[in-house]
């Protein structure tokens, strides 16, 4: 049986519209977490115009995956600084790859690796694709609504920024980025096998949230009071 340590790092992990962006925010909200996307980064490269954002611009609106050179050194640059409170550090989109996966157990000549979790949030890919459909983001914040709960506001309810629909995110798009979650990130699900638990995403905010509640007890991560 391998030694495992406290948790630091907890990898959200589900196919796109899966429902990540609501968990992050339910986890955000109720645990002392940080939360670390790596296409949020990556956008930021972009709209900063420095030169990785120019190299990844056209692949992130194209909906593949940048290269694993690429994010892993984005993820090199930035977890050090995340991880350095006493925050549980939420990955969001990384690992994709079986690649990124062995990277980020290497990381710190592999201490980190048995402080890590995964959990899997699970979702009927027809309901992703309902789902993605209706998907706005606001400009300023990032926060994700859907179209239909939205009773034609166009400006976001937290900050009042521009609601936008994302380039990543017509029906062609999703379906491919669905392609290459099977293809390419199931392996990775498999590669944690012993780390990860599954947790159904299908069913209302509120019975998602109990359901990661219930893994996060598992986990050993208190709630913050
Ligand atoms: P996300 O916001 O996580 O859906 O990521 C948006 C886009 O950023 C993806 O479609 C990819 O093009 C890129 N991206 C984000 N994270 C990764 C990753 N770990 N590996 C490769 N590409 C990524």
């Amino acid at each position: 049986m391998t030694q495992r340590n406290a948790v630091k790092i907890v990898i959200l992990f589900g196919a796109p519209g899966a429902g990540k962006g609501t968990v992050a925010q339910h986890l955000l909200d109720n645990y002392g977490v940080v939360h670390f996307s790596t296409g949020n980064l990556l956008r930021n490269e972009v709209k900063n115009g420095t030169s990785i954002g120019k190299e990844v611009e056209a692949i992130l609106s194209s909906g593949k995956l940048v290269g694993d050179d690429v994010v892993n050194r984005v993820v090199e640059s930035n977890l050090q600084k995340a991880l350095s409170g006493n925050d549980v550090v939420l990955l969001d989109g990384y690992p994709r790859t079986v690649e990124q996966a062995k990277f980020l157990d290497a990381i710190d000549e592999g201490n980190l690796k048995s402080s890590i979790r995964v959990l899997e949030l699970d979702v009927d890919h027809e309901v992703v694709v309902a789902r993605i459909a209706g998907r706005v983001v606001c400009s300023k914040c990032g926060a994700t609504f859907n179209a239909s709960q939205l009773n034609g506001n166009t400006v976001c309810s937290r900050c009042g920024g521009e609601l936008i629909k994302r380039a990543d995110d017509s029906e062609d798009v999703v379906r491919r980025r669905l392609q290459e979650y099977v293809n390419m990130t199931l392996p990775v699900s498999r590669y944690y096998a012993d780390r990860l638990a599954k947790v159904s995403g299908e069913g209302t905010p509120e019975e998602v949230a109990r359901n990661v509640d219930e893994t996060f007890r598992d986990f050993e991560i208190e709630k913050r009071r």
